[in-house]
């Protein structure tokens, strides 16, 4: 059924909660201000308050928040978003900072990076997005999300160890993806890689790389030495060259938070994914149940800038609770609605959890709220 806090109720009316728990008090009902009242019974206080009362459903809540898809006469080229996964220990924190300092312009605030969840490399003046983020678990978050966070996986298999577990489970999830893979064989440096044997296991998972006649691009690198790192980002770029990827950066952004916090000093930060138009200091967003308006944003150097576009990573500051990594980020028109979508999503959100936790005692919870 239905309900809402008192307190949600005051806010959306605009007036005050005392005011609404005196008015249920006349009725008989001695209520608290975070207590649930049913839909018929805000609707009454709501018309008794001088309110037109419209009820919403989770279509109309939602309709209109993500837009169209972008129209190809508007759409621009824009970076590829790549995420490394692998095998634990094959390498794939050691080539994300590879990749990264290998990039760093010397002399640039001696290399000073940020963590914020993505970084963005230059590679012949083309900009290449990684998310650094640990990668299966951020991957499948978002994908049991519905959101497609990446365009290309590089699958990172360490020359002397082969195909393990993870390996597999890499393949599987960017096959499920529909995401493309590259292959780096790493750790080339050691006496006993053997990347021929990292190929023929690679075959027999069907993942067939050009070498053996398949149309897999694969990159033999070492993530230790700095070896075939340009290598590797050319690959990036012919791959995503194939992918075409395009977007309109001319319009209200929406994107994908690919981590958040809270933290003491600055509120809760989010680190978000913009994946189609432009994000913009004073913008209202909505991300999962949370909403707030865009006070500030750093990129991945910690500069602060005033605008994102299609595939940058940016920390956005300003949000008014904290949002969970994988939720869809929105731009809406207004605080209000941004309240109404989340004061919406945290009303689903917390009947699911009473109804799990109500269990058997259904009939009576409904007899109390
Ligand atoms: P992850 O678990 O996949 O993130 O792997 P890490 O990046 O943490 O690397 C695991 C271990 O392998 C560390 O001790 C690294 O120093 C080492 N390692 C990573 N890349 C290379 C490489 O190219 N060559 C060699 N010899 N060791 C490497
Ligand atoms: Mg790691």
């Amino acid at each position: 059924p239905e309900a809402i806090t008192i307190q949600e109720l005051a806010n959306r009316m605009a007036e005050r909660a005392v005011d609404v728990i005196k008015l249920l008090m006349k009725q008989g009902q001695m209520l608290k201000i975070n207590d649930v009242i049913d839909a018929d019974t805000a609707e009454l206080i709501a018309t008794e308050m001088g309110h037109t009362v419209k009820r919403v459903s989770e279509a109309d809540v939602e309709e209109g928040l993500y837009a169209e898809p972008d129209h190809d006469d508007d759409t621009t080229p824009r970076p590829p978003i790549v995420t490394v996964m692998g095998h634990v220990d094959h390498g794939k924190t050691s080539l994300l900072d590879a990749l990264r300092h290998a990039n760093v312009v010397s002399g640039e605030a001696g290399g000073i990076t940020q963590h914020i969840g993505a970084y963005q490399v230059e590679q012949n003046g083309q900009k290449i997005t990684f998310i650094d983020t640990p990668g299966h678990a951020a991957f499948t978050a978002m994908r049991a999300r519905g959101a497609k966070a990446t365009d290309i996986v590089i699958l990172v298999v360490a020359a002397d160890d082969g195909v393990m577990p993870q390996t597999i489970e890499a393949i599987s999830h960017a096959r499920a993806a529909g995401v493309p893979i590259i292959v780096a064989i790493n750790k080339m440096d050691k006496p006993s890689a053997n990347p021929d044997h990292v190929r023929t296991e690679l075959l027999r998972h069907e993942v067939v790389v050009e070498s053996m006649g398949g149309d897999t691009l694969e990159v033999e690198v070492s993530a230790l030495k700095g070896t075939n790192l340009d290598k590797l980002l050319e690959a990036i770029l012919l791959q995503s060259e194939v992918l075409e990827l395009k977007a309109n950066p001319d319009r209200s952004a929406e994107g994908i938070v690919i981590e958040a916090k809270l933290d003491k000093g600055r509120g809760p930060v989010a680190s978000v994914l913009v994946q189609r138009g432009t994000l913009k200091v004073g913008d209202i967003v909505v991300a999962g149940s949370e909403w707030g308006r865009v006070r500030a944003m750093l990129n991945d150097k910690g500069e602060q800038v005033q605008e994102a576009g299609p595939s940058t990573p940016v920390e956005v500051l300003g949000f008014q609770g904290t949002p969970d990594a994988g939720d869809r980020v929105a731009v809406v028109e207004n605080e209000a609605r941004g309240r109404e979508i989340t004061e919406y999503r945290q009303r689903v959100k917390r009947e699911t959890l009473h109804k799990s936790a109500a269990g058997s005692r259904g009939s009576l919870e409904q007899m109390m709220t």
